[in-house]
């Protein structure tokens, strides 16, 4: 079952989303070298609760804090910890999640930490971009897997990344993980329309190395099986007339989806 949201219920989305991107940004700068991922969990903690919010990841499943640190092949779902150091030249994916009244935000950003090698720079943009060609193929009455394949066939495009099948984009709004499931590869046109109200998380995960993956002994680190270098990025949005409104983008998505983006960012 696909929820369809009304226009207040996307309102709400909009606010835990703002908090979500706040939250991020916050974390972006103070992704430093000497930084511990616990301290990193700590800022979006009271980010989210001082925003009226509450992080949706505590407590999910049994999961311990508020975001997850996934380290150069740790490729989601790190669990922070106080003496996890971050180190010049690491790469650190950095996913959040927030509620308010309800209704959930979930978004992701992978950053370099100092100076990190031009092949990291340039798996983080790949990553990124695909990330918007996902979002930017979206349409009212199109097909959920015009996501799927904008996705990969940019990835295949720039190179010999590896695309991680086992973990996708998801529906999202009541719940943070709700039907349909996203894949991240595959041919166009196929699963559920596109309709009003739907909204979607989009998370695109690529390798340097094999798509292949493991999970750690914690039960929730996710790294790649050839210990190669990972990103991941995420956004949730929403199609209005107009476009993509990307909940969890400040600017609503106007920078990079450019008019294709809705004009109705505030
Ligand atoms: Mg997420
Ligand atoms: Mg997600």
């Amino acid at each position: 079952m696909i929820e369809i949201k009304t226009e207040a219920e996307i309102a709400k989305m909009r606010e835990a989303g703002l908090v979500v991107g706040q939250t991020l940004e916050l974390l972006r700068s103070a992704a430093q070298p000497g930084v511990s991922t616990g301290e990193l969990d700590a800022i979006a903690e009271q980010h989210i609760r001082d925003s009226g919010a509450v992080p949706s990841f505590k407590g999910y499943q049994g999961f311990p804090a508020s975001i997850c640190a996934s380290i150069n092949d740790e490729i989601v779902h790190g669990i922070p910890d106080r003496f996890r150091v971050l180190r010049d030249g690491d790469i650190i994916s950095l996913d959040c999640g927030a509620i308010v009244d309800g209704w959930h935000g979930d978004a992701a950003i992978t950053v370099p930490v100092g100076a990190v090698a031009p092949e990291l720079h340039r798996l983080l943009a790949v990553c990124e971009e695909a990330l918007w060609q996902g979002i930017g193929a979206a349409r009212l009455g199109g097909r959920l897997t015009d996501i799927s394949h904008a996705i990969e066939i940019f990835i295949r495009a720039q190179g010999r990344y590896g695309i991680v099948e086992e973990y996708g984009g998801h529906g999202i709004g009541s719940r943070m993980h709700q039907d349909p499931h996203l894949l991240n590869y595959g041919r166009p046109g196929r699963g559920p329309r596109l309709v009003k109200g739907m909204a979607l998380a989009v998370e695109p995960m690529i390798n340097i190395g094999s798509r292949k993956t493991k999970v750690l002994g914690d039960d929730w680190t996710v790294v790649t099986e050839d210990g190669s270098c990972s990103a991941h990025f995420e956004h949730t949005f929403t199609l209005t007339e107009d476009g993509p409104w990307v909940l969890t983008a400040l600017d609503g998505g106007t920078a990079r989806l450019g008019r294709d983006a809705a004009a109705v960012s505030s």
